[in-house]
């Protein structure tokens, strides 16, 4: 295929905005899937297509994709000429940013969808961010014009829009990615607006292979299968190729494109055919050493070139850092072994997990796991569940901290357990925590209920300003349907603030209207310390957590009050502190069985709550039991604890 007739592009957009609808769309129009039978009459039947790109369970659970997933498509234009599409479904959630960074390095171009009814939101932004930065070209289109009435706002969306990429309004493409409509003008849009991939030396000059890897998982089947964008030569069946990170040999042993099922081209009947060539995408199975199973075994951003003709490896991103880290644990006492093999399959599949083996004195042998974020961390959670059947304790996670000792020492820890107590805080000068710059869009009328929320929640105001298109719109029509006007809004916040409740509180008080999303930003002075759970006196280290001077108070009175609500009673008193050092926080107490007593074991909370985890568990095994000293927990408890934060 020659370079000028290939496009490599991405679609962006803020989650629901109808990215997956637009790719299965666009995959049904140029025929690489067919049609899904759906009747103009009977919509009821339109589910057979929906969201191809979406193979993992959970991304068809939570309607969220998580990996970044590539199509090649052939589409023969009105210039009468065919051009290969290759098409990169990105994902739409903050957490999984590494994968909407690595597609767009495999492209030239975007389409930058936005939904009708819902206007630019923040991740909108931040993805149009990332893209600019990139230099690369940005289609925008408006998504659901099916949906828009003639009240003006489907146009107050397109000029939002078009303010946004400074563009005129007539360069923003209406669409309806469900029905069709106006999907052929993306297809036009990608072939006439978005350059081909860069322009390369002469084609006589025969130039040595060099492919990106932005994709990679263990088959165990084949091997290795990675997703390679081919940025010069070819590559084909038979050839031996290195790694410029790793240095090892591997030898390809099938190779295709993704269309979006893996097709074969290794014996393709055309000799000319049966290569991966430069601007193509597809993927490459390939085989080596004793390497090839572990983690070492295929970067993202790697670099691959023929072992024959080496070649410097092409610009690649930064592997993104951990900022979210938890102990996981077997639900089961004795499925440590079990739970390694699960989490170094499913590591192989998401190389942005990090992962140590730690233990804990309550809950034995586990991992500290590292996520891009808490989303990232429940999906992994879920993935752990529904492709392994693995039960686990997921413990509070933290944020890496920051500390700078007397001897100018630095340290960065990732376990709760590791921060020094009162005592130990006297040798360190510098407790650092990741700060986040979150961008914040909602309407007008909710920017007080917003600002108390990142108050609370430890944030300071950086920007505060109108979305240009909405605020024009609704003082130009002045009718009782004009769009309310809305704001963006930035501000500083500490990550470990967001990394729990506060996505869902932002929705709650907003009725749903605000978006969220964010940047890393440097790390800040913060007083942090650490909190202990004790029961019976006795350190519960899975339970122990950092927090905020200003907030400990507060969280040490939830927990205790929390964990009295699970432990059940014993034949002894149970009590329950939440203490920083020696200072105590809370304090609950559960009194002991008396010996009169035959029915009724249980009291109240715990009762009802356990009777709610037997209903989910019906058919499992029996719980299973942890110790603290003479005190037993039920695991069940520990998780339902856990569970609720
Ligand atoms: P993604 O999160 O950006 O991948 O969004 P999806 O493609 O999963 O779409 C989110 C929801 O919007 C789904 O329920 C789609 O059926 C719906 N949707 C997508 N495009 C359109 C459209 O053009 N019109 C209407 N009415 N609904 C759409
Ligand atoms: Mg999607």
């Amino acid at each position: 295929f020659p370079p000028d007739k290939i496009r490599n592009f991405a679609c962006i957009a803020h989650v629901d905005h109808g990215k997956s609808t637009l790719c299965d769309r666009m995959l049904e129009m140029t025929g690489t899937i067919p049609p899904a039978a759906v009747s103009r009459d009977q919509p009821e039947q339109e589910a057979k297509n929906e969201q191809v790109l979406d193979t993992l369970k959970v991304e068809r659970e939570r309607g969220i994709t998580v990996r970044a997933q590539s199509a090649t498509m052939f589409h023969r234009h009105s210039d009468g000429a065919e051009y290969m599409l290759n098409l990169i479904d990105t994902p739409g959630h903050v957490d999984f940013a590494s994968e909407v960074l690595r597609s767009l390095l495999a492209s030239q171009g975007v389409i930058l969808l936005v939904d009708a009814a819902q206007g630019v939101q923040a991740q909108t932004l931040t993805v149009l961010d990332e893209a600019l930065k990139r230099n690369l070209t940005v289609v925008g289109a408006v998504n659901k014009w099916d949906l828009v009435k003639d009240d003006g706002r489907g146009e107050a969306v397109l000029s939002e829009l078009s303010d946004l990429l400074g563009c005129a309004p007539s360069d923003i493409l209406r669409i309806s990615a469900k029905t069709g409509w106006g999907v052929d003008s993306v297809l036009d849009a990608v072939v006439e607006r978005i350059p081909p991939p860069p322009p390369r030396a002469s084609e006589d000059v025969k130039e040595p292979f060099r492919g990106l890897v932005f994709d990679s998982w263990y088959d165990s089947f084949r091997g290795v299968v990675s997703l390679v964008s081919v940025f010069e030569g070819e590559v084909k069946k038979g050839d031996s190729i290195t790694s410029t990170i790793t240095g090892n040999d591997y030898t390809v042993l099938d190779l295709g494109i993704l269309s979006p099922r893996e097709i074969s081209i290794a014996e393709h009947p055309d000799a000319h055919s049966r290569s991966l060539r430069k601007g193509m995408a597809g993927w490459v199975v390939r085989r080596s050493g004793p390497d090839v199973r572990s983690n070492r075994a295929a970067f993202l951003g790697d670099t691959f070139h023929l072992t024959s003709a080496p070649t410097p490896p092409l610009e690649s991103f930064k592997p993104l850092k951990s900022m979210v880290f938890a102990g996981i644990y077997p639900l089961d006492p004795g499925g440590f072994t079990k739970l390694e093999e699960a989490i170094r399959r499913l590591t192989l599949t998401d190389r942005s997990v990090t992962s140590n083996r730690e233990s804990s004195t309550f809950l034995g042998q586990g991992f500290r796991l590292g996520f891009n974020g808490s989303l990232h961390m429940d999906v992994f959670r879920q993935r752990l569940e529904d492709e392994f059947g693995e039960e686990v304790i997921v413990t509070r996670p933290l944020v890496p901290v920051k500390l700078t000792f007397k001897d100018d020492t630095e340290r960065t820890i990732d376990n709760p357990a590791d921060f020094p107590d009162p005592g130990g805080l006297l040798k360190v000068v510098r407790v650092q925590e990741p700060m986040i710059r979150a961008t914040i869009v909602a309407p007008d009328e909710y920017t007080g209920a917003i600002i108390n929320l990142c108050t609370s929640h430890r944030g300071v105001p950086l920007s505060h300003t109108y979305l240009s298109g909405s605020a024009a719109t609704s003082t130009a029509t002045g009718t009782s349907t004009a769009l309310k006007p809305r704001v963006t809004m930035l501000y500083s916040l500490p990550l470990s603030s967001i990394i729990t409740s506060f996505h869902s509180s932002l929705k709650s008080i907003s009725s749903g209207f605000a978006s969220f999303d964010y940047e890393e930003a440097p790390y800040e002075d913060s007083d942090l310390c650490r909190m202990n759970i004790l029961v019976n006196g006795q350190k519960v280290d899975a339970l122990c957590t950092v927090a905020h001077r200003s907030e400990v108070q507060k969280e040490g009175r939830e927990w205790a009050k929390r964990l009295r609500e699970v432990i059940p009673r014993q034949q002894h008193e149970v009590v329950i502190q939440a203490a920083v050092g020696s200072t105590i926080l809370a304090r609950e107490r559960i009194a002991p069985f008396r010996k009169d007593v035959t029915a009724g074991l249980y009291g109240g909370h715990y009762e009802r709550k356990m009777k709610h985890l037997a209903k989910q568990k019906a058919g499992k095994a029996r719980l299973k039991e942890r110790s603290i000293g003479r005190i037993t927990i039920p695991t069940e408890a520990f998780h339902a604890v856990l569970g609720g934060q």
